[in-house]
């Protein structure tokens, strides 16, 4: 799903081929799951997770080469971000490495320095090895301390790799596990990113973080995301971003949420939804016809 500057588009994913996979994965794990159909973490072989492995990784580049073309300023793809996968083996539910894929192609094939930035409660521990060695990829994962997969708190700044973990406030001089944790942590991460000059930001905008998720004890809420969307956006008008869902845990209630209204705001419907309002209410005042309202109505950015 892509959002151009005063519209949404939605288009069809496609599936990563070997090739591609072969950048960030061994042919012999891309073989294990696409050829044999089997992971290290599901029994039995399962052709469904294999399919839809490839779709994952494939609908993250169909998001980048939007972003690529100057075709949208914000992408998003929900199933993306599966921040966990490494080199040879799957982890945490992630098969292929989407966010270090497209990164890798980014910056080599089209010379753009990518700036991740991953607030899933767990640390993006797949994403920040398979890139750590590349100059002009930034990672930052802000994550709950201590949970899977218990990595994640040191920072190799000569790699450009950067962690946030969250604790208990007061422990440890811990700043403690809500919504300024979060808008502290990715304060720190705009700081990072101009610093180094970063051309495309990537968001692993996980909602398992979320007060309600069984999968975490972070507490944060959903105007906590929304001011962490506006605060990037602001601080980023006019760089490219790629969204990934990355982990949620409550499908019917606070990770759709999380999802909808992050990346409304990051893609500034929200704002247009208000301007266009503002137009309506006014045209109102002025008591013009209906033909007008409907007009603006017309224009509603979410259809
Ligand atoms: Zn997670």
């Amino acid at each position: 799903m892509e959002t151009t500057d005063c519209s949404l588009a939605i288009s069809e994913p496609r599936s990563a081929t070997k090739a591609e996979l072969s950048r960030v994965h061994s042919s012999d794990y891309i073989a294990d799951v696409l050829d044999r159909h089997v992971t290290g973490q599901w029994a039995g072989a399962r052709p469904d997770l294999s399919e839809l492995a490839a779709l994952f990784a494939g609908g993250t580049l169909v998001a980048l080469d939007f972003l690529l073309a100057g075709k949208a300023k914000t992408a998003i793809h929900f199933p993306g971000a599966k921040h966990h996968a490494q080199y040879d083996y799957s982890s945490g539910f992630c098969v292929f490495a989407d966010f270090a894929l497209a990164a890798d192609i980014a910056s080599k094939d089209f010379s753009k320095k990518v700036a991740i930035l991953d607030f899933d409660a767990h640390h993006g521990d797949g994403t920040e090895n398979l890139t750590a060695e590349n100059p002009n990829v930034l990672t930052f994962s802000i994550h709950e301390k201590g949970i899977f997969p218990g990595t994640g708190n040191t920072s190799v700044p000569e790699k450009n790799v950067y962690n946030y973990p969250l604790g208990d406030q007061g422990s440890e001089g811990e700043i403690g596990k809500g919504d300024e944790a979060l808008l502290r942590g990715v304060a720190r991460f705009c700081e990072l990113a101009k610093d180094f000059n970063a051309e495309f930001l990537f968001i692993a905008a996980g909602a398992d973080g979320h007060t309600d998720d069984p999968l975490s004890s972070l507490q944060f809420t959903v105007a906590g995301y929304t001011a962490a969307a506006r605060y990037l956006r602001e601080n980023f008008p006019e760089t490219p971003i790629l969204i990934g869902g990355a982990g949620g845990y409550l499908p019917d209630s606070s990770t759709p949420e999380v999802w909808a209204t992050f990346c409304q705001e990051i893609s500034e419907l929200s704002r247009q939804a208000v301007a266009i309002q503002e137009i309506a209410e006014k045209d109102e005042c002025m008591e013009k016809s209906e033909e007008t309202e409907s007009i603006a109505v017309d224009k509603e950015p979410l259809k």
